[in-house]
């Protein structure tokens, strides 16, 4: 796995672990298993747990710790829908397969509660979510699409808010107005993900951290090695998002690597809480180039934002949030910043998911672009049931036609850069 900005300083996430694994060592030697699932984030340990709960033995191969990745970095924000606007769905598939497209990504959410519920997960999930205008045009779209998804999707969990009903959810001037949707809300990423790797593990998943799959030998049964080890395996799932290092080559044009960035306060007070996110709702605004934001259980803001290409931190980053959350929370002003980290999200170049498989038994699920924290748990379901014969449901999403980032290897990120420039600049206008 290549260093990144994503190997860089320990988030507030790892300070404040409340999970703890059954104890587990790198694989050594060979084994055999059904399944073999690689990368122990959401989507990894979501399909191992699915698959032992059907009776698979499973190995779990990660190449850090469990959450290393951007599972557990994240913004912790689990919402419905996609990374993508659900008209490009629309629009590919059709408004039929679309409206299923929407029902599982509510389904993603609800299915993230039930198994922090069944699996007792202590990760501080609470409700309440907000899309946040920060122009008159964001207003103009928020409106169109609140209309859209009770007119096309029969979704009425959206009210909008303006005014002094906005400022009893956010308390800024910074939103001309915004749309709260109840069945959104979020959680402690990295505490979620090692709950299912916990789950898994109860379920018979042998997990293996620091185990990196070299590489893969496809055919019937595959064989995945590591550096001292190799599974034999009638399944291989692929579950590395962005780390994927090139794994299996086919699918990294399909994807972009993008570091994003995160910051923890210090826990503030109570009279502080209430005067941001009185009602402790997630929220994030409408820029292409967004910024996100929730309170932690202990009263952090954990605030997110700000991309790279290159994985190399932005100049003056934590001098920047520092900056935006005393201009949205005066408040807040001299609150220090006691946590700094980045994580890696893949990018699609239409920004839905890429499910799908390669032969008939290696699956792949990745390209979350940016909101994959309901949606991988979801993604792992459906690999378990596609694997145990039911693939319906994975084959909806496996239809969504995806194209390699243009330019070959050489030009893919400079014009991914010059876009997202252009994005950055209208979010300015
Ligand atoms: C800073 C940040 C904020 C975000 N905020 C949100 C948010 O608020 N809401 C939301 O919905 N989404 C958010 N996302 C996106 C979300 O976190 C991801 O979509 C989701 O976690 C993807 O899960 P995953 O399991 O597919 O990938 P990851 O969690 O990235 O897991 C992949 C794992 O594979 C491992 N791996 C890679 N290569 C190998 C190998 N060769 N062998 C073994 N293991 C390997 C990696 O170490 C890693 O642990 C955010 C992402 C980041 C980085």
């Amino acid at each position: 796995m290549r260093s990144s900005v994503s190997d860089g300083p320990a988030s507030w996430y790892r300070a404040s672990i409340a999970v703890e694994l059954d104890p587990s060592l790198p694989l050594e030697g060979d084994t055999r298993a059904d399944v073999c699932v690689i990368g122990g984030g959401v989507t990894g340990c979501s399909t191992a747990l699915h698959l032992a709960e059907r009776g698979y033995s499973v190995v779990l191969l990660e190449a850090g710790d469990i959450g290393h990745g951007a599972s557990g970095r994240s913004g912790g924000q689990i919402l419905p829908g996609l990374g993508t606007d659900i008209t490009t769905v629309q629009q590919a598939l059709g408004l039929s397969r679309a409206r299923e497209v929407w029902e599982m990504s509510r389904e993603a959410v609800r299915l993230t509660a039930e198994l922090i519920e069944r699996h007792a997960i202590s990760c501080e999930l609470a409700w309440g979510y907000l899309h946040a205008a920060v122009k008159p045009r964001h207003v103009k779209e928020l409106e169109a699409f609140r209309e859209q998804m009770s007119r096309d999707y029969g979704y009425e969990a959206l009210a909008w808010l303006e005014g002094d009903a906005l400022r009893e959810h956010v308390v800024t001037d910074a939103y001309p107005a915004a749309l709260h949707d109840r069945e959104g809300g979020h959680l402690h990423p990295l505490n979620y993900t090692l709950g299912l790797a916990r789950a898994a593990q109860r379920a018979g998943v042998r997990v293996h951290p620091h185990s990196a799959a070299r590489e893969i030998r496809r055919g019937r049964p595959a064989t995945v090695t590591t550096e001292r080890g190799q599974v034999t395996a009638d399944f291989v799932v692929l579950a590395t998002n962005a780390y994927h290092g090139g794994l299996v080559p086919e699918l990294s044009g399909r994807i972009m690597r993008a570091a994003n960035y995160m910051i923890a306060t210090a826990p503030l007070s109570e009279a502080q809480a209430a005067q941001v996110l009185p009602k402790n709702d997630a929220l994030a605004d409408a820029n292409f180039v967004l910024d996100y934001y929730r309170l932690s259980a202990d009263r952090r803001l954990i605030y997110g934002g700000e991309v790279s290409y290159d994985g190399r931190e932005p100049p003056r980053l934590q001098a920047r949030m520092d900056a935006k959350i005393a201009r949205l929370f005066p408040v807040l002003k001299g609150v220090p910043i006691e946590y700094r980290w980045g994580g890696d999200v893949a990018i699609t170049l239409n920004r839905a998911p890429d499910f799908g498989r390669l032969g008939d038994n290696l699956y792949y699920a990745q390209g979350y672009s940016g909101h994959g924290m309901a949606m991988a748990g979801l993604a792992g379901k459906l690999m378990a049931d596609a694997i145990a014969g039911q693939s319906e449901r994975f084959d909806v999403f496996a239809a969504m036609p995806h194209r390699q980032f243009p330019g070959g290897r050489a030009l893919r990120k400079p014009l991914l850069v010059l876009a997202t420039n252009f994005y950055k600049l209208r979010d300015r206008l």
